[in-house]
C-alpha cells in the first residue's frame, strides 16, 4: 500500500539525518521533497501545498528537544499532520435504529457490492448484530445474482424482487421485510452508472429520502486517485452522505485519494477495503494510515485482524508460551495457517514496521508461506520447541529436506527471533521499547 508515497516521503525526510537542528533552509529543502512526493501520489496540489506550509510553521516553531533528531521531530510533525489531514480520530457507523438502514452509493465499479458483503460479514461476526442485504439494482439482473452469490458466502439473508423495477419500492418492502423478520441491520446495495448522471443522482436521491437511512456511505475505488476526490463531491453535493468507504487499497494505489478525500468533503473515510476477499475489510484509523504511510507499519491493525481470526483459547495458550518464552515453530506454523486467512499477504507485511519496504520488491502471494512451512516441516520436533539449537549442521539437514537453502533457512531463523522478540514486547506492554525498535 502507497510503496511509492512511502519511499519517497521516507527520502526526503532523511535529508534532514545528520543535521544538528531544523532550519528555515533544510526544512524549506525537505518540505519541497514532502509536496513532490504527495503530488506524485495524486494528492490536489493545494491540499499539499496547505500540507507543507502548515508543517513548516510547526516545525520552526518548535524547538528541537534534546532527545528528538530533527529529521524525528519532522516524522513526528508530518505524521501529525497527515493524522490530522486524513481525519483526525477513527469515525464508527451510526447503528442506532431499530433496524439500523445503511445505504450505499457510488459508480459501477468502485466495489459497493463486494463492500456491502463485507460490511455484513463484519457485523455478522459481532454477534449482537443480524444483517440483511438488499439488491436495488433494477437495471443489472447480474448485480442481484452477484449479491445473492455474495450472501451465501458468509451466510447472510439477500432480499432482491427481480420483478420490481422500483428501487424505493424494494428497499421500503426490505425494510418491511427486515422488521417482521429480526433483521437489526439493513445494508442496501444500490444500482450504479459508469459515470456520474443526473438520473442516477435522482435515483439514490429518491431511495435517500423515502428510507431516510441512519448511515449513507460513499464507495470509492482509491485507485483513482482524484477522480475518486471529484466524485466524491459530486455525491456528496447531492446526498450530504456520512462517510466514504476507500476501496481497492490493497493494490497499486498511490494514496492521493486517502489524503485528500476528508479535507475536500469533510466527511470521515470510515472503512477501507484491502482485497477481493469477505475479509479484507479494515475501520479506517487516520493514525495508523499514517504510520503506514510513513513506512512505521500498523503492527494494531495487524494484531487487530489476528485476534478477529483467531480463537480466543489458542490466543491465551500463545501468550503463555510467549510469556515463558515458549513460542516455538509448531506455533508459528499454526499462526501461519491463521495468517493465511486474513487476507493479502503483501498488504499484511505493510502493517509491519520496516517490513513493507522490504518488501516492496518482493512478488509475495498467498504461496509465501510455502517454503516456509516446508522448512519448519524439515525441523524434528525437538528443533521446533528450541530454536536456538539450530545449529549449522542442522541447517544444512533443514535446508536439504525442505529443497531450499541454507540461507532462507537463516532468514527464517532471523525473522522468527524478531517477531518472537516484538510480540513479547507487545505483551509485556514495552510501549517505549517497541518505539524505539521502529525508530531504528
Ligand atoms: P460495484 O459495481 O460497485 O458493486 O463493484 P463490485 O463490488 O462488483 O466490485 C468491482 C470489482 O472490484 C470486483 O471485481 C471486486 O472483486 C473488486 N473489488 C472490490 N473491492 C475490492 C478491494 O478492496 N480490493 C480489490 N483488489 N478488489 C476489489
Amino acid at each position: 500500500m502507497f510503496d511509492s508515497l512511502s519511499d519517497k516521503l521516507d527520502k526526503a525526510l532523511h535529508v534532514l539525518k545528520g543535521h544538528g537542528q531544523i532550519t528555515e533552509v533544510n526544512v524549506a529543502e525537505t518540505l519541497k521533497e514532502v509536496r513532490r512526493a504527495l503530488v506524485d501520489a495524486d494528492v490536489n496540489f493545494k491540499i499539499a501545498k496547505d500540507f507543507t506550509n502548515t508543517v513548516k510553521e510547526k516545525a520552526l516553531g518548535q524547538d528541537v528537544l534534546k532527545s528528538l533528531k530533527p529529521s524525528q521531530l519532522m516524522v513526528k510533525i508530518v505524521k501529525d499532520e497527515l493524522t490530522d489531514l486524513m481525519g483526525g480520530d477513527a469515525e464508527g457507523i451510526n447503528l442506532s435504529g431499530q433496524p439500523s438502514i445503511i445505504l450505499m452509493s457510488g459508480l459501477q465499479g468502485s466495489g459497493k457490492t463486494t463492500f456491502s458483503g463485507k460490511l455484513a460479514n463484519f457485523l455478522k461476526n459481532k454477534k449482537t448484530k443480524k444483517p440483511l442485504l438488499v439488491a436495488c439494482d433494477v437495471y443489472r439482473p447480474a448485480a442481484i445474482d452477484q449479491l445473492h452469490v455474495v450472501g451465501d458466502q458468509i451466510g447472510v439473508e439477500v432480499y432482491s424482487n427481480k420483478e420490481e423495477k422500483n428501487p424505493v419500492k424494494i428497499a421500503e418492502a426490505a425494510i418491511a421485510h427486515a422488521k417482521a423478520n429480526g433483521f437489526n441491520v439493513v445494508i442496501i446495495d444500490t444500482a450504479g452508472r459508469l459515470a456520474v448522471d443526473e438520473q442516477m443522482m435522482n435515483e439514490i436521491s429518491d431511495i435517500h429520502q423515502a428510507i431516510e437511512p441512519q448511515e449513507t456511505l460513499f464507495v470509492v475505488d482509491a485507485m483513482t486517485g482524484q477522480d475518486a476526490v471529484n466524485t466524491a463531491k459530486a455525491f456528496n453535493d447531492r446526498l450530504n452522505f456520512d462517510g466514504v468507504i476507500l476501496t481497492k487499497l490493497d493494490g497499486d494505489t498511490r494514496g492521493g485519494a486517502a489524503i485528500s478525500i476528508k479535507s475536500v468533503v469533510n466527511k470521515p473515510i470510515k472503512f477501507i477495503g484491502t482485497g477481493e476477499k469477505m475479509e479484507a475489510i479494515d475501520v479506517f484509523y487516520p493514525n495508523r494510515m499514517a504510520d503506514r504511510i510513513l513506512g512505521m507499519g500498523d503492527v494494531v491493525s495487524l494484531v487487530e485482524r489476528a485476534q478477529e481470526q483467531y480463537d480466543e483459547e489458542e490466543a491465551r495458550r500463545i501468550q503463555k508460551k510467549i510469556a515463558k518464552n515458549k513460542f516455538g515453530f509448531d506455533d508459528f506454523l499454526k499462526q501461519i495457517q491463521q495468517v493465511k486467512k486474513m487476507g493479502n499477504m503483501k498488504d499484511l507485511m505493510g502493517m509491519i514496521p520496516g517490513a513493507g519496504k522490504m518488501m516492496k520488491d518482493v512478488d509475495i502471494d498467498d504461496d509465501a508461506f510455502k517454503h516456509i512451512e516446508a522448512i519448519i516441516h524439515s525441523m524434528t520436533p525437538l528443533e521446533r520447541e528450541n530454536p536456538n539449537m539450530i545449529n549449522s549442521s542442522r541447517k544444512r539437514r533443514i535446508g536439504k529436506g525442505s529443497g531450499t537453502s541454507v540461507q532462507e533457512v537463516n532468514q527464517l531463523l532471523k525473522q522468527f527471533t524478531q517477531m518472537s522478540k516484538m510480540m513479547k514486547m507487545m505483551q509485556g506492554g514495552g510501549g517505549k521499547q517497541m518505539m524505539n525498535m521502529m525508530k531504528n
